[in-house]
Protein backbone atom coordinates (compact mmCIF):
# COMPACT_ATOMS: atom_id res chain seq x y z
CA UNK A 1 0.00 0.00 0.00
CA UNK A 2 1.02 3.37 -0.84
CA UNK A 3 0.36 5.99 0.89
CA UNK A 4 -0.17 9.76 -0.62
CA UNK A 5 -0.34 12.80 0.87
CA UNK A 6 -1.56 16.14 -0.55
CA UNK A 7 -0.94 19.34 1.23
CA UNK A 8 -3.29 22.09 0.65
CA UNK A 9 -7.50 21.49 -0.39
CA UNK A 10 -8.35 24.10 -2.53
CA UNK A 11 -9.01 24.43 -6.18
CA UNK A 12 -5.72 22.42 -6.55
CA UNK A 13 -5.52 20.02 -3.73
CA UNK A 14 -9.32 18.93 -3.24
CA UNK A 15 -10.08 17.49 -6.85
CA UNK A 16 -6.08 16.16 -6.67
CA UNK A 17 -7.02 14.36 -3.82
CA UNK A 18 -10.58 13.25 -5.39
CA UNK A 19 -9.27 11.76 -8.51
CA UNK A 20 -6.07 10.39 -6.43
CA UNK A 21 -7.87 8.27 -4.54
CA UNK A 22 -10.56 7.05 -7.35
CA UNK A 23 -7.03 6.56 -9.71
CA UNK A 24 -5.48 3.91 -7.06
CA UNK A 25 -8.31 2.77 -5.14
CA UNK A 26 -8.98 1.51 -2.04
CA UNK A 27 -5.60 -0.34 -1.60
CA UNK A 28 -3.50 2.96 -1.12
CA UNK A 29 -3.98 5.39 1.35
CA UNK A 30 -4.60 9.19 0.42
CA UNK A 31 -4.39 11.77 3.36
CA UNK A 32 -5.16 15.69 2.65
CA UNK A 33 -2.86 18.03 5.23
CA UNK A 34 -4.73 21.44 4.97
CA UNK A 35 -4.27 24.39 7.17
CA UNK A 36 -8.25 25.44 7.33
CA UNK A 37 -10.94 23.10 7.36
CA UNK A 38 -13.28 24.75 4.69
CA UNK A 39 -13.53 24.34 1.18
CA UNK A 40 -14.15 27.85 -0.55
CA UNK A 41 -14.58 28.68 -4.29
CA UNK A 42 -11.94 30.96 -4.75
CA UNK A 43 -12.99 33.09 -7.91
CA UNK A 44 -16.09 34.12 -5.96
CA UNK A 45 -14.35 36.27 -3.45
CA UNK A 46 -14.72 39.08 -5.74
CA UNK A 47 -18.76 38.84 -5.20
CA UNK A 48 -18.29 38.22 -1.47
CA UNK A 49 -16.60 41.76 -1.55
CA UNK A 50 -19.62 43.53 -2.42
CA UNK A 51 -22.19 41.57 -0.40
CA UNK A 52 -23.35 39.78 -3.77
CA UNK A 53 -22.35 36.42 -2.33
CA UNK A 54 -22.11 35.71 1.60
CA UNK A 55 -18.68 33.19 2.81
CA UNK A 56 -21.49 30.80 3.79
CA UNK A 57 -22.80 30.50 -0.14
CA UNK A 58 -19.34 29.43 -1.65
CA UNK A 59 -17.54 27.46 1.71
CA UNK A 60 -18.34 23.84 2.96
CA UNK A 61 -16.65 22.10 5.68
CA UNK A 62 -13.67 19.69 3.93
CA UNK A 63 -13.97 16.86 6.65
CA UNK A 64 -17.50 15.67 5.78
CA UNK A 65 -16.63 14.97 2.19
CA UNK A 66 -13.38 13.85 2.28
CA UNK A 67 -14.49 11.46 4.81
CA UNK A 68 -17.19 10.01 2.81
CA UNK A 69 -14.60 8.78 -0.12
CA UNK A 70 -11.94 7.33 2.56
CA UNK A 71 -10.04 10.03 2.35
CA UNK A 72 -8.14 10.91 5.60
CA UNK A 73 -8.10 14.58 6.72
CA UNK A 74 -6.08 16.56 9.08
CA UNK A 75 -6.87 20.34 9.61
CA UNK A 76 -2.96 21.24 10.83
CA UNK A 77 -0.50 23.21 8.63
CA UNK A 78 2.13 21.42 7.12
CA UNK A 79 5.66 23.01 8.79
CA UNK A 80 8.18 21.07 7.08
CA UNK A 81 9.28 18.29 4.57
CA UNK A 82 12.07 16.09 5.17
CA UNK A 83 12.55 14.60 2.02
CA UNK A 84 15.22 12.68 2.56
CA UNK A 85 13.22 10.25 5.14
CA UNK A 86 9.95 11.27 3.25
CA UNK A 87 8.39 12.13 6.18
CA UNK A 88 6.15 15.46 6.36
CA UNK A 89 6.07 17.67 9.78
CA UNK A 90 2.94 19.37 10.83
CA UNK A 91 2.56 22.18 12.98
CA UNK A 92 1.40 20.34 16.12
CA UNK A 93 4.64 18.02 15.76
CA UNK A 94 3.33 15.07 14.11
CA UNK A 95 5.30 13.40 11.73
CA UNK A 96 3.66 11.68 8.95
CA UNK A 97 5.37 9.11 6.75
CA UNK A 98 4.88 9.27 2.66
CA UNK A 99 5.57 7.74 -0.50
CA UNK A 100 3.85 10.52 -2.63
CA UNK A 101 4.11 14.03 -1.55
CA UNK A 102 1.74 16.49 -3.34
CA UNK A 103 2.48 19.95 -2.84
CA UNK A 104 -1.01 22.11 -3.69
CA UNK A 105 -0.31 24.83 -1.35
CA UNK A 106 -1.13 28.01 -3.61
CA UNK A 107 1.27 30.77 -2.99
CA UNK A 108 1.93 33.43 0.38
CA UNK A 109 0.29 36.97 -0.08
CA UNK A 110 3.40 38.95 0.07
CA UNK A 111 1.99 42.36 1.72
CA UNK A 112 4.91 43.06 3.75
CA UNK A 113 6.81 43.49 0.71
CA UNK A 114 4.79 46.69 0.61
CA UNK A 115 4.80 49.57 3.34
CA UNK A 116 0.71 49.84 4.49
CA UNK A 117 -0.13 47.02 1.87
CA UNK A 118 -2.72 44.54 2.47
CA UNK A 119 -5.64 44.06 5.31
CA UNK A 120 -3.33 44.62 8.12
CA UNK A 121 -2.30 47.95 6.45
CA UNK A 122 -4.72 50.15 4.11
CA UNK A 123 -5.55 48.10 1.48
CA UNK A 124 -8.45 45.29 0.66
CA UNK A 125 -7.69 42.49 -0.68
CA UNK A 126 -10.09 39.34 -2.58
CA UNK A 127 -7.44 36.64 -2.55
CA UNK A 128 -9.32 34.73 0.18
CA UNK A 129 -12.80 34.42 1.43
CA UNK A 130 -11.82 36.17 4.98
CA UNK A 131 -10.24 38.74 3.07
CA UNK A 132 -13.54 39.84 0.86
CA UNK A 133 -15.61 39.44 3.64
CA UNK A 134 -13.35 42.09 5.23
CA UNK A 135 -12.93 44.56 2.25
CA UNK A 136 -17.07 43.64 1.90
CA UNK A 137 -17.06 45.70 5.44
CA UNK A 138 -14.86 48.45 3.93
CA UNK A 139 -17.13 48.78 0.80
CA UNK A 140 -20.37 49.27 2.88
CA UNK A 141 -18.28 51.68 4.85
CA UNK A 142 -17.13 53.24 1.45
CA UNK A 143 -20.63 53.32 0.07
CA UNK A 144 -22.15 55.17 2.77
CA UNK A 145 -19.17 57.75 2.48
CA UNK A 146 -17.87 57.41 -1.40
CA UNK A 147 -14.39 59.30 -2.56
CA UNK A 148 -11.79 57.72 -4.62
CA UNK A 149 -10.86 54.16 -5.25
CA UNK A 150 -8.33 52.45 -6.18
CA UNK A 151 -7.89 49.06 -7.79
CA UNK A 152 -4.97 46.73 -9.20
CA UNK A 153 -2.24 45.04 -8.80
CA UNK A 154 1.33 45.47 -7.21
CA UNK A 155 4.83 43.98 -9.24
CA UNK A 156 5.37 40.47 -8.35
CA UNK A 157 1.49 39.22 -8.90
CA UNK A 158 0.69 36.94 -11.33
CA UNK A 159 -3.00 36.47 -11.16
CA UNK A 160 -4.36 39.73 -12.83
CA UNK A 161 -8.07 38.69 -14.19
CA UNK A 162 -9.38 38.93 -10.27
CA UNK A 163 -8.15 42.95 -10.48
CA UNK A 164 -10.24 43.65 -13.42
CA UNK A 165 -12.85 41.63 -12.47
CA UNK A 166 -13.07 43.52 -9.40
CA UNK A 167 -13.05 46.77 -10.99
CA UNK A 168 -15.77 46.16 -13.19
CA UNK A 169 -17.86 44.36 -10.46
CA UNK A 170 -17.51 47.69 -8.36
CA UNK A 171 -18.42 49.98 -11.27
CA UNK A 172 -21.68 47.84 -11.75
CA UNK A 173 -21.97 47.73 -7.63
CA UNK A 174 -21.73 51.28 -7.55
CA UNK A 175 -24.39 52.22 -10.21
CA UNK A 176 -26.77 49.88 -8.33
CA UNK A 177 -26.74 51.54 -5.90
CA UNK A 178 -26.77 55.27 -7.89
CA UNK A 179 -23.18 56.68 -6.53
CA UNK A 180 -20.84 56.00 -9.30
CA UNK A 181 -21.17 59.64 -10.35
CA UNK A 182 -19.74 60.30 -6.67
CA UNK A 183 -16.50 57.58 -7.35
CA UNK A 184 -13.66 58.55 -9.12
CA UNK A 185 -11.86 55.14 -9.88
CA UNK A 186 -8.16 54.73 -11.10
CA UNK A 187 -6.92 51.20 -12.10
CA UNK A 188 -3.54 50.88 -11.30
CA UNK A 189 -1.24 47.60 -12.41
CA UNK A 190 2.40 46.71 -13.43
CA UNK A 191 1.67 45.70 -16.97
CA UNK A 192 3.22 47.28 -19.59
CA UNK A 193 -0.31 47.49 -21.07
CA UNK A 194 -3.98 47.37 -19.90
CA UNK A 195 -5.01 43.85 -21.26
CA UNK A 196 -1.59 42.35 -21.06
CA UNK A 197 -2.81 39.88 -17.98
CA UNK A 198 0.80 37.91 -17.70
CA UNK A 199 0.06 36.55 -20.85
CA UNK A 200 1.14 38.57 -23.51
CA UNK A 201 -2.25 39.72 -23.97
CA UNK A 202 -5.21 37.23 -25.22
CA UNK A 203 -6.32 37.96 -28.56
CA UNK A 204 -7.63 41.60 -28.72
CA UNK A 205 -8.04 41.70 -24.76
CA UNK A 206 -5.99 45.46 -24.84
CA UNK A 207 -8.46 47.16 -27.08
CA UNK A 208 -11.16 45.11 -25.38
CA UNK A 209 -10.25 45.84 -21.63
CA UNK A 210 -9.46 49.38 -22.28
CA UNK A 211 -12.21 50.06 -23.96
CA UNK A 212 -14.50 48.94 -20.62
CA UNK A 213 -12.28 50.50 -18.43
CA UNK A 214 -12.98 54.22 -20.82
CA UNK A 215 -16.59 53.05 -21.14
CA UNK A 216 -16.87 53.01 -17.75
CA UNK A 217 -14.91 56.15 -17.03
CA UNK A 218 -11.95 53.95 -15.42
CA UNK A 219 -8.31 55.39 -15.55
CA UNK A 220 -5.86 53.40 -15.28
CA UNK A 221 -1.80 53.35 -14.91
CA UNK A 222 0.24 50.71 -16.46
CA UNK A 223 3.80 50.11 -15.76
CA UNK A 224 2.93 51.18 -12.13
CA UNK A 225 4.47 49.88 -8.77
CA UNK A 226 3.15 51.18 -5.63
CA UNK A 227 5.93 52.85 -2.89
CA UNK A 228 3.57 53.08 0.34
CA UNK A 229 -0.06 53.11 0.88
CA UNK A 230 -1.14 55.01 4.00
CA UNK A 231 -4.97 55.49 5.22
CA UNK A 232 -5.44 58.42 3.65
CA UNK A 233 -2.90 58.34 0.10
CA UNK A 234 -1.33 55.56 -2.00
CA UNK A 235 2.08 56.28 -3.58
CA UNK A 236 2.52 54.96 -7.08
CA UNK A 237 5.41 55.05 -9.50
CA UNK A 238 4.45 55.19 -12.85
CA UNK A 239 7.69 53.96 -14.88
CA UNK A 240 9.09 53.71 -18.67
CA UNK A 241 9.52 50.42 -20.24
CA UNK A 242 13.30 50.65 -19.30
CA UNK A 243 11.55 50.51 -15.78
CA UNK A 244 13.04 54.01 -15.05
CA UNK A 245 10.63 56.50 -12.84
CA UNK A 246 8.90 58.79 -15.08
CA UNK A 247 5.58 60.11 -12.96
CA UNK A 248 4.57 60.18 -9.55
CA UNK A 249 1.20 59.98 -8.24
CA UNK A 250 -0.17 60.09 -4.95
CA UNK A 251 -3.87 59.01 -4.96
CA UNK A 252 -6.75 59.37 -2.42
CA UNK A 253 -6.94 56.09 -0.66
CA UNK A 254 -11.19 55.73 0.45
CA UNK A 255 -11.33 52.16 -0.88
CA UNK A 256 -8.38 50.45 -2.42
CA UNK A 257 -8.20 46.53 -3.53
CA UNK A 258 -4.73 45.67 -4.80
CA UNK A 259 -3.39 41.99 -5.32
CA UNK A 260 -0.21 41.39 -3.40
CA UNK A 261 3.20 39.88 -4.95
CA UNK A 262 3.03 36.71 -4.62
CA UNK A 263 5.73 33.96 -3.37
CA UNK A 264 6.23 30.49 -1.73
CA UNK A 265 4.28 29.90 1.20
CA UNK A 266 6.11 29.16 5.21
CA UNK A 267 6.40 25.69 4.37
CA UNK A 268 9.23 26.39 1.75
CA UNK A 269 11.16 28.59 3.91
CA UNK A 270 13.53 25.82 4.74
CA UNK A 271 12.74 23.53 2.17
CA UNK A 272 14.95 20.62 0.87
CA UNK A 273 17.59 21.27 -1.62
CA UNK A 274 16.02 21.24 -5.07
CA UNK A 275 12.68 21.96 -4.05
CA UNK A 276 11.96 25.49 -4.51
CA UNK A 277 12.99 28.37 -6.80
CA UNK A 278 14.13 31.72 -4.99
CA UNK A 279 11.02 33.00 -4.62
CA UNK A 280 9.98 29.80 -2.93
CA UNK A 281 7.69 28.12 -6.01
CA UNK A 282 7.81 24.49 -6.07
CA UNK A 283 10.28 23.69 -9.42
CA UNK A 284 8.65 20.70 -11.63
CA UNK A 285 9.19 19.09 -14.60
CA UNK A 286 6.89 18.31 -17.44
CA UNK A 287 5.56 15.82 -15.28
CA UNK A 288 4.73 18.05 -12.56
CA UNK A 289 7.52 16.36 -10.64
CA UNK A 290 10.47 17.73 -8.79
CA UNK A 291 13.49 16.48 -10.48
CA UNK A 292 15.68 16.41 -7.15
CA UNK A 293 12.80 14.33 -4.94
CA UNK A 294 11.36 12.30 -7.33
CA UNK A 295 7.88 11.33 -5.45
CA UNK A 296 7.84 14.93 -4.17
CA UNK A 297 4.64 16.65 -7.11
CA UNK A 298 3.03 20.27 -7.26
CA UNK A 299 0.16 21.58 -8.52
CA UNK A 300 -1.39 24.94 -8.66
CA UNK A 301 -0.08 28.56 -7.91
CA UNK A 302 2.69 27.26 -5.38
CA UNK A 303 4.55 26.04 -8.66
CA UNK A 304 7.33 27.97 -10.43
CA UNK A 305 6.47 28.77 -14.14
CA UNK A 306 8.68 31.51 -15.70
CA UNK A 307 7.05 34.89 -17.13
CA UNK A 308 6.30 34.75 -20.29
CA UNK A 309 8.02 37.37 -21.67
CA UNK A 310 10.38 40.47 -20.40
CA UNK A 311 8.52 43.24 -18.73
CA UNK A 312 9.88 46.54 -17.26
CA UNK A 313 7.79 45.52 -13.56
CA UNK A 314 7.58 41.82 -12.82
CA UNK A 315 4.37 40.68 -13.98
CA UNK A 316 3.82 36.82 -13.09
CA UNK A 317 2.11 34.18 -15.34
CA UNK A 318 -1.20 33.17 -14.19
CA UNK A 319 -1.89 29.58 -13.15
CA UNK A 320 -5.77 29.35 -13.74
CA UNK A 321 -8.45 26.68 -13.18
CA UNK A 322 -8.34 25.08 -16.11
CA UNK A 323 -4.17 24.47 -15.53
CA UNK A 324 -4.48 23.23 -12.61
CA UNK A 325 -7.32 20.90 -13.27
CA UNK A 326 -4.96 19.43 -16.17
CA UNK A 327 -2.24 19.14 -13.64
CA UNK A 328 -4.06 17.21 -11.37
CA UNK A 329 -4.96 14.60 -14.26
CA UNK A 330 -1.03 14.16 -14.95
CA UNK A 331 -0.14 14.16 -11.24
CA UNK A 332 -2.86 11.12 -10.90
CA UNK A 333 -1.74 9.35 -13.81
CA UNK A 334 2.09 9.63 -13.10
CA UNK A 335 1.79 8.58 -9.77
CA UNK A 336 -0.37 5.62 -10.85
CA UNK A 337 2.02 4.44 -13.97
CA UNK A 338 5.19 4.54 -11.30
CA UNK A 339 3.09 2.32 -8.75
CA UNK A 340 2.54 -0.12 -11.54
CA UNK A 341 6.25 -0.16 -12.46
CA UNK A 342 6.11 2.20 -15.59
CA UNK A 343 7.31 5.19 -16.82
CA UNK A 344 5.49 8.44 -16.23
CA UNK A 345 4.85 10.48 -19.17
CA UNK A 346 1.38 12.22 -18.74
CA UNK A 347 2.11 15.99 -19.15
CA UNK A 348 -0.29 18.74 -18.12
CA UNK A 349 -1.53 20.80 -20.92
CA UNK A 350 -1.21 24.73 -20.30
CA UNK A 351 -4.16 26.00 -21.95
CA UNK A 352 -5.62 28.91 -20.23
CA UNK A 353 -9.88 29.23 -20.52
CA UNK A 354 -10.95 32.41 -18.05
CA UNK A 355 -14.28 33.83 -17.61
CA UNK A 356 -14.05 37.02 -16.20
CA UNK A 357 -17.36 38.77 -14.74
CA UNK A 358 -18.58 42.25 -15.28
CA UNK A 359 -21.47 42.18 -12.88
CA UNK A 360 -24.03 41.33 -15.69
CA UNK A 361 -21.63 41.03 -18.33
CA UNK A 362 -18.33 39.12 -18.93
CA UNK A 363 -15.20 38.54 -21.08
CA UNK A 364 -13.99 35.18 -21.90
CA UNK A 365 -10.43 34.54 -22.76
CA UNK A 366 -9.25 31.63 -24.56
CA UNK A 367 -5.41 31.06 -24.84
CA UNK A 368 -4.50 28.00 -26.53
CA UNK A 369 -1.82 26.94 -25.23
CA UNK A 370 -1.13 29.77 -22.62
CA UNK A 371 2.50 30.62 -23.83
CA UNK A 372 2.65 32.06 -27.36
CA UNK A 373 2.71 31.49 -30.35
CA UNK A 374 -0.58 29.74 -29.78
CA UNK A 375 -3.04 27.93 -32.40
CA UNK A 376 -6.60 29.85 -30.45
CA UNK A 377 -6.34 33.20 -29.06
CA UNK A 378 -9.41 35.13 -28.12
CA UNK A 379 -11.25 37.44 -26.31
CA UNK A 380 -15.19 38.03 -26.29
CA UNK A 381 -17.76 39.28 -24.50
CA UNK A 382 -21.11 38.66 -23.70
CA UNK A 383 -24.00 38.45 -21.05
CA UNK A 384 -23.25 34.43 -21.80
CA UNK A 385 -20.07 34.68 -19.56
CA UNK A 386 -21.80 36.24 -16.54
CA UNK A 387 -24.22 33.57 -16.56
CA UNK A 388 -21.42 30.67 -17.41
CA UNK A 389 -19.61 31.82 -14.43
CA UNK A 390 -22.84 31.57 -11.90
CA UNK A 391 -23.26 27.76 -13.62
CA UNK A 392 -20.22 27.33 -12.90
CA UNK A 393 -19.50 28.11 -9.98
CA UNK A 394 -22.49 26.24 -8.67
CA UNK A 395 -21.21 23.30 -10.47
CA UNK A 396 -18.08 23.27 -9.36
CA UNK A 397 -18.93 23.31 -5.21
CA UNK A 398 -21.42 20.78 -6.16
CA UNK A 399 -18.99 18.40 -7.87
CA UNK A 400 -16.54 19.40 -4.62
CA UNK A 401 -19.21 18.98 -2.13
CA UNK A 402 -19.85 15.36 -3.56
CA UNK A 403 -16.67 14.55 -3.60
CA UNK A 404 -15.93 13.69 -7.60
CA UNK A 405 -13.68 12.93 -9.44
CA UNK A 406 -14.69 14.29 -13.03
CA UNK A 407 -12.36 16.65 -14.63
CA UNK A 408 -14.84 19.89 -14.06
CA UNK A 409 -13.10 22.13 -15.89
CA UNK A 410 -13.48 19.60 -19.19
CA UNK A 411 -16.34 18.83 -19.02
CA UNK A 412 -18.03 22.17 -18.92
CA UNK A 413 -16.13 24.98 -19.72
CA UNK A 414 -14.05 23.22 -22.74
CA UNK A 415 -17.25 21.40 -23.65
CA UNK A 416 -18.92 25.07 -23.68
CA UNK A 417 -16.08 26.06 -25.77
CA UNK A 418 -15.82 23.24 -28.45
CA UNK A 419 -12.06 22.49 -27.36
CA UNK A 420 -11.56 18.58 -27.07
CA UNK A 421 -7.88 17.90 -25.75
CA UNK A 422 -7.09 18.64 -22.57
CA UNK A 423 -6.17 15.13 -21.32
CA UNK A 424 -3.30 13.12 -23.48
CA UNK A 425 -5.34 9.59 -23.08
C1 LIG B 1 -9.78 36.25 -6.27
C2 LIG B 1 -9.33 35.24 -7.26
C3 LIG B 1 -10.19 34.88 -8.30
C4 LIG B 1 -9.79 33.93 -9.24
N1 LIG B 1 -10.65 33.61 -10.23
C5 LIG B 1 -10.31 32.67 -11.13
C6 LIG B 1 -11.23 32.29 -12.15
O1 LIG B 1 -12.31 32.85 -12.26
N2 LIG B 1 -10.84 31.32 -13.02
C7 LIG B 1 -9.64 30.71 -12.92
O2 LIG B 1 -9.34 29.82 -13.72
N3 LIG B 1 -8.74 31.05 -11.97
C8 LIG B 1 -9.06 32.01 -11.06
N4 LIG B 1 -8.16 32.35 -10.08
C9 LIG B 1 -6.80 31.74 -10.11
C10 LIG B 1 -6.70 30.33 -9.44
O3 LIG B 1 -7.60 29.44 -10.08
C11 LIG B 1 -6.97 30.38 -7.97
O4 LIG B 1 -6.04 31.20 -7.34
C12 LIG B 1 -6.91 28.99 -7.31
O5 LIG B 1 -7.60 29.04 -6.08
C13 LIG B 1 -5.51 28.47 -7.07
O6 LIG B 1 -5.60 27.22 -6.49
P1 LIG B 1 -4.44 26.54 -5.64
O7 LIG B 1 -5.03 25.28 -5.08
O8 LIG B 1 -3.20 26.45 -6.43
O9 LIG B 1 -4.09 27.58 -4.46
P2 LIG B 1 -5.01 28.15 -3.31
O10 LIG B 1 -6.41 28.34 -3.75
O11 LIG B 1 -4.28 29.33 -2.78
O12 LIG B 1 -5.03 27.00 -2.20
C14 LIG B 1 -3.93 26.61 -1.44
C15 LIG B 1 -4.42 25.99 -0.15
O13 LIG B 1 -3.29 25.44 0.56
C16 LIG B 1 -3.40 25.83 1.92
N5 LIG B 1 -2.06 25.83 2.52
C17 LIG B 1 -1.06 26.72 2.33
N6 LIG B 1 0.02 26.39 3.05
C18 LIG B 1 -0.30 25.27 3.73
C19 LIG B 1 0.42 24.47 4.66
N7 LIG B 1 1.66 24.75 5.04
N8 LIG B 1 -0.20 23.39 5.18
C20 LIG B 1 -1.48 23.08 4.81
N9 LIG B 1 -2.21 23.81 3.95
C21 LIG B 1 -1.62 24.89 3.40
C22 LIG B 1 -4.04 27.22 1.86
O14 LIG B 1 -4.59 27.62 3.07
C23 LIG B 1 -5.07 27.03 0.75
O15 LIG B 1 -6.26 26.51 1.29
C24 LIG B 1 -8.51 33.31 -9.14
C25 LIG B 1 -7.66 33.69 -8.10
C26 LIG B 1 -8.06 34.64 -7.18
C27 LIG B 1 -7.10 35.01 -6.06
Amino acid sequence: MARVIVVGASTGGLPMAYDIKKTLGSEHQVTVVSNTDTFSFVPSNPWVAVGWRTAEDITFQLEGPLRRKEIEFIHCAAAHIKAEQNQLVLADGRVLNYDYLVLATGPKLAFDEVEGLGPDGFTESICTTGHAMRAYEKWQHFCENPGHAVVGAVPGVSCFGPAYEFALIMDKDLRKRKIRDRVPMTFITPEPYIGHMGLGGVGDSKTLLESELRQRHINWITNASVSKVTAETLYVHEHDMQGNVIKEHELPNNFSMLMPPFKGVDLFKEAPEGLTNPRGFVTVDKYNRNATWKNIYALGVGIAIPPVESTPLAVGTPKTGLMIESMVTAICHNIRDELAGKEISEEATWNTVCLADMGDTGVAFVALPQIPPRNVTWARKGKWVHLAKVAFEKYFIRNMKNGNAEPVYQKYIMKAFGITRLRSD
